[in-house]
Formats: C-alpha cells, sequence, structure tokens
C-alpha cells in the first residue's frame, strides 16, 4: 500500500484521511495534543468556550454524507438559536434559526467532531514538523525535537498557507503561489457571566464596532448551565493590534462588549482571550487545492475556497479524488 503523511490533523487533514485511509497508510501529523484544529474549544473549570469556529453549514451532498456518521452518534447537532444583528448599539434585525437550515455544531465541545473523527486514524500528536525534505526513498520528515519520520510516498500539507510556506522545499512548484493567500486574524474573547445575566440572543453579528460576533455558547445543545460568552474581534481589527499587548486587547474587548450588549462588567466571573493569527480568508477564485503531481507534494485547507468548516472539507475532498486517481 502505499504511504502518505498529512501535516496538519484540522478539518482538512481529517477529512483527506478518511477519504483515503482505504487505499493509503495514513500518517498524520499535529502540533497540538488534540485534532479538529480551529474548530477548537477550551475549558475553565466547568466551563467550555468554543473559541474557534462556532457553527458551519453543509451545502454539499459530499459534505452531508460525510457528516451523517457524526449526526447520528449525536457528535454534531443543530444550534436552533435566537439570532440578531447588532448595527453598534441598536438591534436591526431578528431571526431564529431553524432545522430547515441548520447550523451545525459539535457537542458537547466544537472540538468533539475533530476527537471522533481521529480516533480510527494514525496521528502522531505533540508533533510540530519543521522541515520536510524529498529523498530518492520519499518524503522525510522533521519534527522540532530533531525526530524525523518517513520516507513516505505522498505528502500533504493541510494548515494555513504561510505555516505551509515555512516547512516546504524551494523546488516545490506551488510554493510561490502560497504567498497569494491572505489569511486574516481574530482575538477571541471568553466570558462567564454570572447565571443571574441572561442575554436576549443566543448569537449576534455586530457591525460598526471593533467586534464581529457575539454568541451565548451554552445555549448550543450539551452546553451545561454556566452563562459562557464568546466575543470576536473584528479581522481588521485585530490585524493591526498583531503586536499589542493581549491583556490589554482583552479590556478593551470587553468594554465593547458591556457597550454593545449594556452589560455590566462586574457580572463577569471569568475572562480570557485567544489570539488567532491565521483566523479566515475572504472568498477565493484559484484551484480548491495545490497540487506537484512530479514530487507527489500537495497542500490543502479551507484557504482554497473560503474561511468556512465546509470549503476545509472541499478542498480536502476533490484533492483526494485527485491523488486517488494519480495512484
Ligand atoms: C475565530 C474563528 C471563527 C471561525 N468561525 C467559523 C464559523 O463560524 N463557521 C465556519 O464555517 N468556519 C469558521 N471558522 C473557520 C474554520 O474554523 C476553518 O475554516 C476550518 O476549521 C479550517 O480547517 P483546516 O483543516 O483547513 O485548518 P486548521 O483547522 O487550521 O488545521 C490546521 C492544523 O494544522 C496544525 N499545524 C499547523 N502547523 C503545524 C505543523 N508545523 N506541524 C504539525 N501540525 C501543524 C494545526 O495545529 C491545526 O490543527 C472560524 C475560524 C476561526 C479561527
Amino acid at each position: 500500500m502505499p504511504t502518505i503523511a498529512i501535516i496538519g490533523a484540522g478539518l482538512s487533514g481529517l477529512s483527506l484521511a478518511h477519504q483515503l485511509h482505504a487505499d493509503f497508510d495514513v500518517t498524520l501529523f499535529e502540533k497540538h495534543y488534540c485534532a479538529g484544529g480551529r474548530m477548537a474549544s477550551r475549558q475553565h473549570d466547568k466551563s467550555w468556550f468554543d473559541h474557534g469556529a462556532q457553527f458551519f453549514t453543509a451545502k454539499t451532498d459530499a459534505f452531508n454524507d460525510f457528516l451523517s456518521p457524526l449526526i447520528k452518534q449525536g457528535v454534531i447537532q443543530v444550534w436552533n438559536g435566537n439570532f440578531i444583528e447588532f448595527k453598534g448599539e441598536q438591534i436591526v434585525r431578528r431571526d431564529s434559526w431553524t432545522t430547515e437550515y441548520p447550523h451545525w455544531v459539535g457537542c458537547p465541545t466544537m472540538s468533539a467532531i475533530g476527537c471522533s473523527l481521529s480516533t480510527s486514524l494514525q496521528v502522531n500528536y505533540s508533533t510540530l514538523i519543521s522541515s520536510t525534505i524529498h529523498t530518492a526513498q520519499g518524503w522525510m520528515l522533521t519534527d522540532d525535537n530533531q525526530q524525523t519520520f518517513g520516507p513516505y510516498d505522498w505528502l500533504v500539507f493541510s494548515l494555513p498557507p504561510q505555516q505551509i510556506a515555512a516547512i516546504t522545499p524551494p523546488f516545490i512548484s506551488f510554493k510561490e503561489t502560497l504567498s497569494n493567500y491572505e489569511m486574516r486574524g481574530c482575538c477571541a474573547l471568553m466570558l462567564e457571566l454570572d447565571t443571574s445575566i441572561k442575554l436576549e440572543f443566543d448569537a449576534a453579528v455586530v457591525t460598526d464596532t471593533n467586534i464581529s460576533w457575539i454568541s451565548v455558547n451554552n445555549s448550543k445543545p450539551e452546553r451545561g448551565n454556566n452563562t459562557t460568552v464568546v466575543v470576536h474581534s473584528t479581522n481588521t481589527w485585530a490585524d493591526s493590534h498583531q503586536r499589542s499587548d493581549l491583556q490589554q486587547l482583552k479590556l478593551q474587548m470587553i468594554d465593547e462588549f458591556c457597550r454593545v450588549t449594556k452589560t455590566q462588567a462586574s457580572y463577569i466571573k471569568y475572562s480570557d482571550i485567544k489570539r488567532w493569527q491565521y483566523a479566515n480568508i475572504t472568498k477565493q477564485t484559484g484551484p480548491d487545492y495545490l497540487i506537484d503531481t512530479k514530487h507527489h507534494a500537495a497542500a490543502c485547507g479551507d484557504w482554497c475556497i473560503q474561511g468556512r468548516v465546509e470549503a476545509a472539507f472541499t478542498s480536502a475532498f476533490q484533492l483526494a479524488e485527485t491523488i486517488n486517481s494519480e495512484r
């Protein structure tokens, strides 16, 4: 059986591994201790926060088929949230999400999806790949502890383009193309509020401020009763504060959240912040994945299409079809 190494166990890497594992001996490499990438969740005491992807939609048959077993197991459920839109402090739109156009979330956390998808796969966790070389025997990988892995017949990079460029040899045909993709940052504020506080919405898009999104995390299924809130900054604000002190940014985001939702800061019991350097990307018009067939190397991820969970899947799905046809 041919061998394939996939660097990155986010949704694109995991989807690719599932599409290929019948015909390839697949090994994944993930720098974190768990899979899922930006479909991430963080814990504080008994509270969990989905501080990366908030929910996702599934438009294509291929993605719906892929999700189907996870939906049957209850790992993915529908979030029927009460949605509003703020323009500054003014509410300008209200909507109720329904099962007709499902907003899917992982249960009991967004990170449960990566955990579930990775159980049947061979993943090397806590392994940050720092270089890759192509030898006569195939691809060799080295991690930041100087441990080497390989050789592999195929190598796929399923991580953000800037991180791919840092570990791709110069002769790879798509290396220069990677600099065309501009990923944007995002700061994620996590708050636990006093349980007496009931916000009048479950999810909100915010315009005209430095924050773009607020979700009441515990309004998603299986999240418990603690009032947990996730607030995202705009990409522009995060990018213009890349070097600012995170604790200062946290205080600024708390001020903005309190102003928009008219919540008193004294009701905040816990707060934390995470800076995503490569959070999102606007809609792209190029190919769904990049490939160098001569060297059996490829790259996939949401960034090829759009900063969405379904885009990460589609990029990997299309690449899997091509790799299978190249065998
Ligand atoms: C704040 C935020 C909000 C979002 N909201 C939504 C939303 O509401 N709806 C939606 O559809 N999408 C949303 N997204 C986007 C969505 O999360 C992504 O589109 C999707 O998760 C990307 O998956 P991926 O596999 O392409 O990349 P990633 O999830 O980034 O996976 C890459 C993986 O590679 C690993 N890695 C990186 N470098 C190395 C290395 N050198 N060695 C080993 N491993 C490495 C990383 O740890 C990671 O696990 C959001 C993202 C963020 C950050």
